[in-house]
């Protein structure tokens, strides 16, 4: 999009976390708040990354138990309470089963039955000990996490705070083309963040005018594998062990909490159109949605429907 701005901004591309990242400030400040953000990510990347045998978390995977430093601390609590409320739709414990699909290598495969039923013994966060007092997190056996699922969610919120700590009042990141929107536009207009077309995703849907918010989407489309004409994608059903098959082809969460918006994505992916909008209506003061279907409809929760637009006509799922 067009961006009419009084100054430059400074703008840095870099690769993290397994995908682009690009993060943009103006005004005064702009290059350091930049600066910071790319330590700040590199920082929690080392930390998180289950791709590098050293960071905390693979440490963890490893020794079955850890005391976690504040950060991933704050992560495993965040996750555990998404868990909860989600009805274990979002699971830190999936990874043993994203890794028999091949998510983790790309090694992709359909794992047989018997393969997924001996890992679902294992799967569930109920199993975890997470002792809130000394921050020590001790695995079930057999068990494994991953916090991909809420790392770049609040990832993008530690940028927000570190824009206000530096005065930017104006800046945004795109995480793998989830969004993050600092303030509004220097010219005072609402960000414009594009929803993709899970079925062409060089396409938008729509447009959300937002301010100081995430917009975080996760749909099939986005890494998934064909095997014998079916596709199997990456967001797993912590219930069947199988890739979520809820009639959602896309979730697109907008809230001011970057990892609530990250985790529901994935979990009201998981659990499907009815459920998402109960779940909404429960906590309607937290955040927004964007649901496609597979049909390709689009739903839109009511506190956006005015913020949302679209050439294609959508439902308002209303309290
Ligand atoms: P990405 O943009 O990296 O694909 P997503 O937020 O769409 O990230 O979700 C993928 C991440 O979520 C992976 O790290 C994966 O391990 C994890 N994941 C997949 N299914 C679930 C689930 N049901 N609950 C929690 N995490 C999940």
């Amino acid at each position: 999009s067009v961006q009419t701005n009084t100054e430059e901004p400074v703008s840095r591309e870099i690769f993290a976390m397994d995908t682009y990242m690009i993060i943009t400030a103006y005004g005064e400040n702009g290059q350091e708040a930049v600066d910071a953000a790319e330590q700040e990510i590199d920082r929690l990347d080392a930390l998180l990354s289950t791709g590098s045998a050293d960071s905390e978390i693979s440490r963890l995977n490893a020794a079955g138990t850890a005391q976690l430093s504040e950060d991933s601390a704050e992560l495993v609590s965040r996750a555990l309470e998404i868990n909860r409320g989600t009805g274990g739709a979002f699971d830190i414990t999936v990874y043993p089963l994203m890794q028999a699909w091949g998510f983790t290598d790309e090694a992709y495969q359909v794992p047989s039955d018997s393969t997924i039923a001996a890992l679902l013994e294992h799967t569930g966060s109920d199993q975890l000990d997470w002792d809130d007092d000394s921050n020590t997190l001790t695995l079930g056996d057999g068990q494994a996490v991953d916090l991909g699922g809420i790392a770049k969610g609040y990832t993008s919120g530690r940028i927000m705070e570190l824009f206000d700590e530096y005065g930017v009042q104006s800046g945004l990141v795109s995480l793998g083309g989830n969004m993050h929107v600092h303030g509004t536009k220097p010219d005072g207009d609402k960000w414009r963040v594009g929803v993709q077309d899970p079925e062409n995703s060089e396409n938008i849907v729509g447009v959300l005018e937002v301010t100081d918010c995430a917009v975080i989407t996760s749909g099939g489309y986005e890494r998934y594998f064909e095997q014998n004409g079916t596709t199997y994608h990456h967001i797993i059903d912590p219930s069947t062990g199988k890739p979520a098959d809820s009639g959602l082809s896309s979730v697109t969460i907008v809230s001011a909490d970057g990892t609530l918006a990250d985790g529901l994505s994935t979990a009201l992916f998981v659990m499907g159109a009815d459920k998402a909008a109960e779940y909404w209506r429960q906590h309607a003061d937290e955040f927004d949605a964007v649901l496609i279907a597979d049909d390709g409809s689009i739903s839109v929760t009511e506190g956006i429907a005015d913020a949302f637009s679209s050439d294609q006509s959508f439902e308002i799922i209303s309290r």
